[in-house]
């Protein structure tokens, strides 16, 4: 047994029903799944299923089409743009995670209140919940998919990693951008408009992400890892029995008719690989990450001490090791919203952020 596998045993979580009840809210049921279709499963973030449901309900004529988010090049500059998928090739187009802000309400929403017809909308917990508190565009959108979310950064975070990038690649401006690909954490990869094409482990950006340096500021007072309001929730799985299978998988929660629906139709349309799982493999996933998220308490305590203020939505117990890691994350996330205090945070070495990375880990891992 490797020590990741022995760290993982010693810190299992026991999923009550509370606890699901809390984290998750309603749902009917779990799987793992993955897109049948190898083009689809290979481009994606994780098991491609995002994509495969949207491919098979766009293709069937269920859908019209889908509000997607691209990651896009723009002015040297990595960003979150939205779009009306209406083709297989537009959802393709789509695929993979843009890991910093965006703004959906703002830009994606009217996309759909322009047009005629019936849409998905793939989007993050707090979007989900800004659509429903729309009702004249909820009734035009017949299946809501939320992806688990950790937190999104602010996009000075992938400007000074990206600038890193520009710097090895001898100057030349960025054309293209991926957060995230291949197997387990995958690379990021940059391509310049020289050609050069840069490749890293993903944890080249995400250790910054993870250490909640640019964090977006809704974050830190949010609760919703999974996204109370979806119809399907989808991401990652994070335990480490997953690392060596060949295959990976998209984790699903089915949380309404409408996302059961949707999966029975990619299944029946051949677009799925599916295995129905317990809730509490879902949670085992991401049992860091969904308590820390879900803990706004911790954070609401911590603020106090730092001057800023976060209302507490979930009035939770907070335990020494939460308490010590919400400290971590909001002095990280407060001493780099700024231009100087990021660049400060990202110029230590490396060894001493990862240092840090782990204290924080481990503080999140403890039951
Ligand atoms: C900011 C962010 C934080 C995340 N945090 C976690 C986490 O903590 N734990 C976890 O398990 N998973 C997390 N995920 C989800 C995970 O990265 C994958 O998106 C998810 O597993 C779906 O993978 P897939 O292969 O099925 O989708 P793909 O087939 O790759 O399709 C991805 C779909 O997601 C859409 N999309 C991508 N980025 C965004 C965005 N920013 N806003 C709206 N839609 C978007 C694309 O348009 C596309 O339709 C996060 C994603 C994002 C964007
Ligand atoms: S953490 Fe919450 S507020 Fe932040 S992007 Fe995710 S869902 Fe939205």
């Amino acid at each position: 047994m490797g020590l990741a596998h022995l760290v993982e045993r010693l810190t299992a979580k026991r999923w009550t029903t509370g606890l699901v009840a809390d984290y998750v809210g309603e749902h009917r049921g779990a799987i793992l799944a993955h897109a049948a279709d190898e083009r689809i499963r290979l481009g994606a973030a994780s098991g491609g299923a995002v994509t495969a449901v949207l491919v098979a309900l766009l293709e069937s004529g269920r859908i019209d089409g889908a509000l997607v988010c691209r990651t896009v090049v723009e002015g040297g500059h990595v960003r979150a743009r939205y779009a009306l998928a209406r083709t297989r090739e537009d959802l393709l187009a789509a695929q993979g995670s843009t890991y910093v802000l965006g703004d959906l309400v703002r830009d994606g929403l009217p996309m759909i209140a322009e047009s005629r017809g019936s849409y998905a909308i793939v989007g993050l917990p707090c979007e989900i919940e800004a659509l429903r508190r729309r009702p004249e565009l909820d009734e035009r959108v017949c299946l809501r998919i939320a992806l688990f979310c950790g937190h999104t950064s602010l996009p000075a975070l992938i400007d000074k990693t990206t600038e890193k990038l520009s710097l090895e690649a001898g100057g030349a401006a960025l054309a293209g951008y991926r957060f995230r690909s291949g197997h387990w954490r995958g690379h990021l990869s940059a391509t310049f408009e020289d050609g050069t094409v840069i490749e890293k482990p993903s944890g080249y950006y995400n250790m910054y992400q993870n250490l909640y340096f640019a964090c977006a500021r809704k974050c830190l007072a949010c609760g919703d890892h999974f996204g109370y309001r979806a119809d399907l929730s989808m991401g990652d799985i994070w335990s480490y029995r997953f690392k060596d299978d060949p295959i990976k998988h998209t984790s699903a929660i089915i949380k309404t008719q409408a996302g059961q629906d949707a999966i029975d139709a990619a299944l029946g349309l051949g677009a799925l690989a599916v295995q129905s799982v317990d809730i509490t493999e879902v949670m085992d996933g991401q049992r860091r990450v969904a308590p820390f998220h879900y803990n706004v308490t911790a954070r609401h305590v911590a603020g106090r001490r730092l001057g800023v203020t976060i209302p507490d939505k979930t009035a939770t117990r907070v335990r020494w090791h939460e308490a010590w890691a919400a400290r971590i994350v909001l002095r990280n996330a407060v001493a780099t919203q700024t231009e100087e205090g990021l660049a400060a945070a990202m110029s230590l070495p490396r060894w001493r952020l990862k240092a840090r990375l782990w204290l924080l880990k481990g503080l999140e891992a403890l039951s």
